[in-house]
């Protein structure tokens, strides 16, 4: 899903994205510069323990807020992303989200004992 940000609306929309067994929704508006995106990212994803490669299943329950800038941001807020193709594209922050949820570490449960 993508949406030109001179379309973006001053109030709260909703969306819900879905990235393979994750639902991303919430809402997002424009907020001065920006659009905020805020929402949950809920569902779960099947993958190795990092310890003995044992399939985990992980289930997310995470609250996500980012700002999307329209161009170049050149402040030091780090959860601004910067697009340059004048629309938010909410697949890719799905996307990322997810990504960087499931680039955490992972243990099963025989290893989460072992760990003290
Ligand atoms: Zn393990």
């Amino acid at each position: 899903m993508k949406i030109a940000f001179r379309k973006i609306p001053p109030q709260n929309a909703p969306f819900e994205i879905n990235y393979e067994a994750v639902t991303f929704k919430g809402n997002f508006k424009r907020d001065s510069k920006f659009v905020d995106v805020v929402g949950k990212i809920l569902g779960e994803a099947i993958l190795p323990c990092d310890r003995c490669g044992a399939d985990v299943r992980v289930s997310f329950d995470e609250e996500v807020h980012v700002k999307v800038s329209d161009g170049y941001y050149e402040g030091e807020d780090l959860d601004i992303i910067e697009n340059h193709e004048s629309h938010v594209d909410f697949d890719q922050i799905a996307r990322s989200e997810v990504e960087a949820l499931k680039a955490e570490y992972h243990y099963c449960e025989t290893c989460k004992n072992i760990e003290g």
